[in-house]
């Protein structure tokens, strides 16, 4: 390969207006920025004080590969294998979705209204393991389960829980099958951001997720968006304890479908909330 310059400033100059062809400017500037923190350590102003910092030969391929990864639409967190989840540091790949900020609220908000000790909370579809971890780091005493579908996002979530020095329970089940596991118990809270998004709803969604994301982690089967909420509060009737507490992530589309059927089973204290976006995104009830 032949180089023009090995000076990072010049480097990532060249990778921008490269990818901006892909991206929007300022979208193709902070993924750079996050790939070249993660691969040298060198934040923005870290590159802009030291302005004659060069590459070696390996780390310019290293580069080099990674932005042909990003000019194919790959997300940034896949190259790296890795993203920030509160303060939970995760190891995610294409077997898992990454964790939307939308999630970490829904999380916040969990954290900020359950404070009692050793609460038992299931965490259902629990993919990179985000909202279990998170929970069983800054929930008091509680005990976590993560359960899911797919062995290869409970591989990724065991090794996060590890790395992150905390206890969950994992289990392996489909909710849609009627013999869910009865080894599970009764818990006092379950939160999950189910597969939600709609045939309709994929015509606008953008390249890099539909492209390497888990589609089992985002599609919903036959259109049908209530799908999993309805398995979910079924499974509930058997496994939350009286005056339990569920918490979903919902399409910004079906808010106030979720929270009807949440009322229709007899929940109360049924609370539809916004993301910082301003869409409908978390739906919380107690069980009657
Ligand atoms: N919010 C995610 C997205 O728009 C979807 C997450 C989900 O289906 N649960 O990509």
């Amino acid at each position: 390969m032949q180089w023009k310059s090995n000076k990072l400033t010049y480097l990532k100059k060249q990778y921008a207006d490269e990818l901006y062809e892909f991206y929007e400017k300022g979208e193709a500037n902070t993924i750079l920025s996050i790939l070249i923190k993660s691969f040298f350590g060198f934040s923005r102003i870290d590159i802009a004080l030291n302005p004659d910092f060069r590459l070696s030969e390996s780390e310019m391929l290293k580069l080099h590969f990674a932005v042909k990864e990003l000019k194919n639409y790959k997300p940034v967190q896949y190259i790296i294998k890795k993203t920030d989840f509160l303060n939970v540091r995760l190891m995610v790949n294409e077997s898992v979705l990454i964790p939307r900020p939308e999630t970490e609220e829904m999380v916040s908000l969990i954290i900020d209204r359950e404070k009692e000790e050793g609460l038992h909370v299931l965490d259902i579809g629990t993919g990179s393991g985000c909202i279990a971890i998170a929970l069983a780091k800054n929930l008091k005493n509680p005990e976590v389960w993560g359960a899911d579908i797919s062995a290869g996002a409970l591989s990724t979530a065991s090794k996060n829980a590890f790395f992150n020095e905390v206890m969950i329970h994992l289990s392996e089940f489909d909710i849609l099958k009627p013999t869910e596991p009865k080894a599970l118990g009764e818990f006092d809270i379950i939160v999950s951001n189910p597969p939600y998004v709609t045939g309709s709803d994929k015509v606008l969604m953008k390249e890099n997720v539909i492209r390497f994301e888990p589609h089992e982690a985002l599609f919903v089967p036959g259109d049908d968006a209530l799908l999993f909420y309805r398995a979910i509060l079924y499974f509930a009737g058997e496994h939350l304890v009286k005056n339990g507490r569920i918490y979903f992530e919902v399409n910004e589309l079906y808010g106030e479908k979720v929270t009807g059927l949440l009322s229709s089973q007899g929940y109360t204290s049924v609370e539809l909330f916004k993301d910082i976006n301003g869409k409908n995104r978390f739906v919380s009830g107690v069980k009657g």
